[in-house]
């Protein structure tokens, strides 16, 4: 094929893609070398071989790039490993092939061991064999030298230092502080403050969604609140003083969080709890789960206890109904018919039923608060969290101070960090239970009248299976409470 056209020109690409530590390099090798066969079409160009170097720095001098010296090698002999010839390189970009002088020269000069070769990159087709190219290649990686440097500083003085220093970076006005975003706000701090002891205790976010909205608040942005907004309010570090940058703590030297110059609303214990909370209802979606807010305390958890005519009980989940305007109270619970069954025939007032409900539960929740009342002991697992840092700290020294490459740099660190996230996560769940039972200490009787209703449906549900309703005590006959049979959850 190639004897047969004198103007097809055999290439090899060479592609490199780079990971500082914290960023892919948004170009992956496969898109690069893409491009490159693309552009290698429109010259006819043949591309006889790819090199590839993964996740290795060219600026770093530790760094061995095993295709970069292949590369050499094979444009020295003349011939790829499976014995192409090499008439020409083509790179995505120059500083792909070399960041340092050293690398340049040595590029040039394998490239140059043959005449006629081609090479093309970002820049376009060029002259390695120009007068003055060598030059010019010298001028480029000094600034592209200069521009890793750049790029290192910038990246240090950015966020990261000013979130050290722990000055706010937020280009908003947070909701709950003021304009000078340190200062809280005293309405929308309260609101926050609320909003978090409400989830705690049960709330959903809809309901403090409800609740922001009807009280007019508004975002940072000018908006009123919806789900997501306020969901991302209450799971925000900012409230206890913390801060976050792509999803983790920062920490300090001493892998303590950083606390910010601003006021805090809650106590980080809360913050840890509130998060748990929220992440562990979540299920990821990020949507409201369910998305329905029911109407009547017992929807759902009452059910029918009617005896049918085959022997069997009717067990249909009984639901909340509005009752007939002359009747004193304004709901009841009905076992309606439906296509999965139910009776008809079980009938329940709703304001002595919830009332008796409601009684039977908090006595039941008193119980096990005091239960609870034993302390949860101090989290096991300080000391693998501790000696897991010190490692990595270690590690990150060794790799600065050029003791190990990157290679093992590399491969050593995603395991590291993998067991600290584990643990993290593992001492928020320890401070969200700790957290739990002290709010279980509280005085059941006194905070119920505060629960709204999804609140106390939760705590329902927490400690009841269901209540079932035996038909009866209808029309005159007083109201029975032996005829509502409560199925409590074992264990509790
Ligand atoms: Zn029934």
């Amino acid at each position: 094929m190639v004897a047969a056209d004198p103007t097809l020109k055999c290439v090899v690409c060479y592609a490199r893609i780079s990971f500082d530590g914290r960023v892919k390099d948004a170009h992956g090798v496969e898109d690069q070398h893409r491009d490159m066969t693309g552009n290698a079409k429109k010259f006819n160009w043949l591309v006889v071989y790819r090199y590839t170097d993964n996740d290795k720095s060219a600026s770093k001098e530790t760094v061995v790039r095993d295709d970069f010296e292949q590369l050499l090698s094979d444009l020295t002999v003349g011939t790829t490993p499976e014995g192409y010839p090499i008439h020409g390189v083509m790179a995505a970009n120059d500083d792909r092939l070399y960041r340092r002088p050293s690398d340049w020269e040595r590029y040039l000069k394998a490239f140059s061991a043959h005449e006629d070769r081609v090479y093309h990159d970002s820049n376009g087709i060029q002259d390695l064999y120009a007068e003055g190219f060598e030059i010019k290649g010298l001028v480029g990686v000094a600034m592209s030298l200069s521009e890793t440097r750049k790029k290192q500083r910038r990246t240090r003085n950015s966020h990261r230092s000013r979130a050290l220093r722990g000055q706010p970076v937020a280009a908003w006005r947070p909701f709950g502080w003021q304009d000078d975003k340190i200062t809280l706000d005293p309405v929308e701090s309260r609101a926050i403050r609320q909003a978090v002891d409400d989830v705690l205790a049960g709330a959903s976010i809809s309901e403090i969604t409800r609740r922001w909205k009807e009280a007019g608040y508004l975002t940072s942005r000018g908006n009123l609140f919806q789900y997501q907004s306020v969901k991302q309010v209450l799971i925000n570090p900012r409230l206890c003083g913390y801060r976050e940058l792509k999803g983790e703590l920062v920490r300090d030297g001493d892998d303590q969080p950083i606390v910010g110059t601003w006021e805090a609303i809650i106590t980080p214990k809360k913050w840890y709890a509130i998060t748990a909370k929220i992440r562990e209802r979540g299920h990821g979606s990020g949507l409201p789960r369910g998305g329905l807010v029911h109407k009547y305390l017992l929807t759902g958890i009452m059910r029918c206890g009617n005896v049918l005519e085959d022997g069997t009980t009717c067990n249909n989940k009984m639901t909340g109904v509005k009752a007939n305007d002359w009747l004193k109270y304004r709901h009841g619970y009905l076992c309606k018919k439906t296509v999965d069954g139910g009776c008809n025939r079980t009938y329940k007032r709703g304001d002595k039923t919830d009332e008796y409900i409601e009684r039977l539960v908090i006595a039941k929740l008193k119980a096990e608060a005091e239960a609870a009342r034993e302390e949860v002991p101090e989290w096991s697992r300080a000391d693998d969290l501790e000696r897991a840092v010190q490692s990595r700290k270690a590690l990150e020294q060794r790799w600065q101070k050029g003791e190990i490459d990157d290679e093992a740099f590399f491969r050593n660190l995603p395991p590291l960090e993998t067991r600290i996230k584990e643990l993290r996560a593992d001492q928020a769940h320890h401070l969200a239970l700790k957290a739990e039972a002290e709010a279980a200490r509280e005085d059941v009787t006194a905070s119920w009248g505060d629960k709204t209703l999804t609140q106390k449906r939760t705590a329902i549900k927490k400690v009841l299976h269901a209540v079932i309703a035996v038909p009866g005590g209808k029309g005159n006959k007083a109201f029975d409470v032996e005829l509502l049979k409560p199925v409590w959850r074992s264990g509790g």
